[in-house]
């Protein structure tokens, strides 16, 4: 289980975060919904132990894990690929760093990506969206428990989302992980998560939390123009 235990978060004289608590449960997929600059990154940093929040405890199963990277596989909303790296030594890295190297996943990732042919390219030869594939194939290849996915979507066209949405939830009901998603769109939050938490104020907090696994149709309806009126 992991625990946002009562985070804030200032950069110098800028508080942008208060009172963050969150609980979320193995195996469970969490989206973080909530206007543009109002923290969303800051909450994954600072999950992921890239960030010490100024207050405020991240717990991961009963352990005091601030500023530990080891239990996550991240996905930045800046892809951070290595540009000295090739595809295939991007991909790599997450499972490198944890000397766990798998052949054998590898080559299925790559096989299932299509990005067989681009292995030996370097990141600045792509576009965009396949930078930000690239960056998806790290994350799936990386170990933990925990994955953090900041918008990972978000530069793909509709019918490659699509896919990358479904390939991460056939991915899901084989392997157990806990998902912290932020995105933009209310549709995509709808469509993966289990619970959907919407950052508000300034500082911000989440003040609400949407149940929307077991929703009906008409439910998702409601909840979602509730969201879109918020
Ligand atoms: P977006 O939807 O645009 O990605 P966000 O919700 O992820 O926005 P954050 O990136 O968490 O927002 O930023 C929240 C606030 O913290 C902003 O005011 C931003 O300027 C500030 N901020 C973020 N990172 C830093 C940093 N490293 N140094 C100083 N200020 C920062
Ligand atoms: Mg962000």
């Amino acid at each position: 289980k992991l625990e946002l235990r009562n985070i804030g978060h200032a950069f110098s004289h800028n508080q942008v975060l208060k009172n963050v608590n969150l609980e979320v449960r193995d195996g469970e997929f969490i989206t973080i919904l909530g206007p543009s600059g109002s923290g969303k990154s800051t909450i994954f940093n600072i999950t992921g132990g890239m960030l010490e929040p100024s207050v405020g405890d991240v717990m991961l199963n009963g352990e005091r894990i601030n500023g530990c990277r080891g239990h996550v596989a991240y996905m930045p909303q800046s892809h951070s690929l290595m540009p000295w790296r090739t595809v295939l030594q991007n991909i790599e890295l997450g499972r490198e760093i944890k000397g766990q190297i798998d052949q054998a996943r590898m080559e299925k990732l790559l096989e299932r990506s299509g990005f067989e042919a681009i292995q030996n390219q370097y990141p600045d030869s792509l576009s965009g969206g396949m930078k930000q594939r690239v960056s998806f194939l790290r994350a799936l290849n990386t170990p933990g428990e925990l994955m953090l996915l900041d918008e990972p979507f978000s530069a793909l066209d509709e019918i490659t989302r699509i896919d990358m949405q479904e390939w991460l939830q056939e991915i899901l009901t084989v392997e157990k992980r806990t998902v912290l998603m932020i995105t933009h769109s209310i549709e995509e939050a709808l469509k993966l998560s289990d619970r959907l938490v919407v950052l508000e104020g300034k500082p911000a907090t989440i003040r609400q939390l949407f149940d929307v696994n077991g929703l009906d149709e008409q439910e998702r309806v409601a909840l979602k123009s509730q969201l879109l009126n918020m």
